[in-house]
């Protein structure tokens, strides 16, 4: 028999739902044609794709001629962040983000070299927009601030910062990777330029992705080859990812009210649960403004990789940090911007949730967390003397 697996990492990714899954088969199998082709079997493909376009348009209140596929968040992070510094060049160099981003921004920038400047997030994991345009310069090109964090879950106020930057006229980008299929997005009510998203975050596949750009904005074809996606973006596509993508983006925004009201209850749950039964403990991120599937805290006294191997045990599968930094002894990024100390950093824990989870879910993870913290907290020097000496301000 399958062990059963209690899946708490739902920002990492996301199983494909069979509905998904079922549209997708088709264009793996008999459906293959090359949607470029002028026979049946390749506008079939054409057909399809752009029958996911106008589901992803639909979905975020776009206009069917904004959307271009991508294969994934990181792609359309970099061609936003890439393209829009090449097409505006003559314009100014200087690129405005938060200290929060993903490694999928804030590389890209690294890269980019010295363009880029972070504005630093409030305790909360919330960016002040005032901050924002207080950074804003004349040579200011771009403002890219996530919609929703990928560690703490914190919703930024990307409608008020938008408008910061069309009063000067600087492009706005949001890496909606985490919010999409968890919160209603509608660009136009956003006021933004640029939107990235990632099939696999909700309930599609892996590898596929899109980008929001709004007509008129000057951006740069990502990459060059053929003409496909109108000429900015080569590449024969991923027929049967970007159908995938459309009908789970479909599914996503039909079913998200209630998806939405079920998890946050679990979340909340789930909060109340861990803060009132161990101690020293923090919820990372602010309490109200966050995704409806996150919770984020750190435990003192405790490693959070040995904290992820003892729920493991128990079949329990979640997150010290993001997806791509565990496996690296570096604390996160996220958690040291919000102002942890680096030892605190490292004893944290992301429980992301998922339409499959259930209060009994929640009901053993509040059952098993506390016996594993005390466990490792045993272990620790440090928590004995602090016992001893009953300090609970540490
Ligand atoms: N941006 C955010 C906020 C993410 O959480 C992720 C993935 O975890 C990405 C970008 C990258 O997306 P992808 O895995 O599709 O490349």
């Amino acid at each position: 028999m399958k062990e059963k697996i209690i899946y708490f990492d739902h920002a990492a990714t996301t199983p494909i739902k069979k509905e998904v899954l079922e549209e997708m088969i088709p264009y793996l199998t008999e459906q293959y044609g090359n949607p470029s082709t002028i026979y049946k079997l390749g506008r079939e493909a054409k057909k399809a794709i752009e029958l996911a376009r106008e589901r992803v348009a639909k979905a975020l209140n776009a206009d069917i001629e904004e959307i271009y596929f991508t294969s994934g968040g990181t792609e359309s992070d970099n061609w936003a962040l890439k393209g829009t510094a090449l097409a505006n060049r003559d314009k100014g160099r200087h690129i405005i983000t938060t200290t929060i981003e993903h490694h999928a921004v804030l590389n890209p920038l690294k890269y980019l070299e010295k363009i880029g400047f972070e504005v630093p997030v409030e305790p909360n994991g919330i960016v002040d927009p005032n901050k924002i345009k207080e950074a804003i310069r004349e040579d200011t090109i771009l403002i890219s601030v996530m919609l929703a964090n990928n560690e703490i879950g914190t919703i930024q106020p990307i409608k008020e910062i938008a408008k910061i930057a069309k009063e000067r006229e600087i492009i706005i980008h949001t890496d909606a990777v985490q919010a999409v299929g968890q919160i209603p997005i509608n660009v136009k009510d956003l006021g933004i330029d640029l939107l990235s998203l990632s099939a696999h975050k909700f309930y599609g596949p892996k590898g596929v992705g899109a980008l929001y750009i709004r007509k008129g904005t000057r951006i740069h074809p990502f990459l060059q080859g053929g003409a496909q996606e109108r000429n900015k973006r080569a590449g024969t596509e991923n027929v049967a990812g970007i159908v995938g993508l459309g009908k789970a983006i479909e599914i996503a925004n039909k079913n998200l009210n209630e998806y939405a009201s079920k998890l946050q209850k679990l979340r909340d749950k789930l909060i109340d649960g861990v803060l009132s039964k161990i101690d020293y403990v923090r919820l990372n991120g602010d309490r109200y403004q966050r995704l409806p599937n996150n919770a984020n805290f750190s435990f003192e006294f405790v490693e959070g990789e040995s904290l992820l191997l003892l729920l493991d045990t128990k079949g329990i599968a979640a997150s010290s940090g993001s997806a791509c930094t565990s496996g690296s002894l570096e604390p996160s990024h996220v958690l040291l911007a919000i102002g942890l100390e680096p030892e605190v950093a490292h004893g944290s824990l992301r429980i992301t949730l998922g339409e499959d989870n259930t209060e009994e879910d929640i009901d053993y993870l509040l059952e098993v967390l506390p016996e594993i913290v005390s466990k490792l907290r045993e272990m620790s020097p440090l928590y004995e003397s602090v016992k001893k000496e009953g300090n609970k301000d540490v």
